[in-house]
């Protein structure tokens, strides 16, 4: 056993460990401290002040932010509002597509993702393939 003075509150403690800086009682105190900074600096990590120099995490470029929520610089920006101007719009899925949800028993939801899974099909590919054989095979 190791004897120390608690940091916190000057007691003295003994302990197996061969660096610890609080005693028992203050090692919980001294963890919530330590979480309530992390979550402090991580906090003011994500508000970029605008005007500020910040780094390009893409091309590593310095450049000023002009708003607070601009991650890049604006040439990246651009470009990547140009890769994502390839996918369908969420507006457009809406025209062109209806979106089905049911729900089935509990657990089945499982069995029917393995089952689909097992035939390289998704859950959306099994249920037309369903219908489309189930509409041939129910012909009047
Ligand atoms: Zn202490
Ligand atoms: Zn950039």
């Amino acid at each position: 056993m190791f004897k120390y003075k608690c940091e916190l509150c000057g007691m003295e403690f003994e302990s197996k460990s061969n660096r610890a800086k609080y005693c028992y009682y203050c090692r919980d105190k001294a963890q919530v401290q330590r979480n309530k900074a992390y979550a402090e600096k991580k906090k003011a990590g994500t508000s970029v002040p605008i005007g500020s120099e910040q780094k390009c995490p893409i091309c590593g470029k310095t450049y000023t932010v002009t708003s607070g929520s601009q991650k890049y610089c604006k040439d990246c920006m651009k470009k990547q509002q140009q890769a994502s101007k390839g996918k369908p719009s969420a507006e457009y899925i809406k025209e062109n597509y209806d979106y089905v949800r049911f729900n089935v028993p509990k657990g089945e939801g499982d069995a029917i993702k393995a089952y689909a899974q097992e035939h390289n099909m998704t859950i959306k590919d099994l249920l037309l393939t369903a219908l489309k054989e189930y509409q041939e095979n129910h012909k009047d």
